[in-house]
């Protein structure tokens, strides 16, 4: 072995050592608030991602889209065959129509089927896409939303996407992660893909 390959295996060592005393020292056992911001790509994809991880290991699931797309959304397709509930805003807020009255009840209406599984302690995730539109705007009271996560059973897990995290989830949030745009294809003229964009 050369001393650079000793070198790399002593530093190894050492990187291993620090993990595993974390891994030791991390001990409570509680569900998690994960918010997933910022003005890149691949917010939702990540939500999705969590769900399927979820799904794939039995557990229960339920999904709440705060954004009507004009398209059909491939994870729902596949996800409600394995069992995930969604609730989606039937009408109202979508990026093109913004009237205040309509989309403030249409987010209302998708809230309050969202609440009872928020208190269910048999649902093991919860995935919110795209509610932060949805207190930033003012169609959901924030108050009531922070209070029904941060009373939510203990086991169960919340994901939360969307641009521009309102300081309060970012508080009440266990992790966050910002996803930052070096580039997107958009800007390049190319077209939003089917089974890539939605
Ligand atoms: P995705 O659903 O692909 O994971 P996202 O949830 O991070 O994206 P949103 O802000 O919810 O992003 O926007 C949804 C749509 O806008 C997607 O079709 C996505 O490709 C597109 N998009 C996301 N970020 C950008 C960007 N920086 N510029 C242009 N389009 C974007
Ligand atoms: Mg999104």
């Amino acid at each position: 072995m050369t001393t650079k390959d000793e070198r790399h295996q002593q530093r190894q060592q050492k990187v291993k050592q620090k993990v595993d005393a974390k891994v030791e020292s991390a001990q409570e056992e509680r569900g998690i608030v994960l918010v997933l911001t910022g003005n890149g790509k691949g917010k939702s994809t990540a939500g999705f991602g969590t769900v399927a991880r979820a799904v794939g290991h039995g557990q229960r699931c339920v999904v709440g889209q705060f954004i009507k797309g004009t398209w059909d959304c491939g994870e729902r397709s596949l996800l409600e065959q394995h069992g995930v509930d969604f609730h989606v805003m039937a009408t109202g807020f979508t990026w093109e129509t913004q009237d205040r009255e309509a989309d403030t009840k249409a987010a209302q209406a998708v809230w309050q089927q969202l609440k009872p599984a928020l208190a269910d302690a048999s649902v093991d995730l919860v995935l919110l896409d795209e509610l932060t539109y949805m207190t930033n705007y003012d169609y959901l009271d924030l108050d009531e939303v922070v209070e029904a996560i941060a009373n939510r059973p203990p086991e169960q897990s919340v994901v939360i996407t969307g641009r521009a995290v309102h300081r309060r989830l970012e508080e009440l949030a266990d992790t966050v992660s910002e996803v930052r745009p070096v580039k997107h294809a958009f800007e390049a003229g190319i077209k939003a893909r089917k089974g890539v964009d939605w």
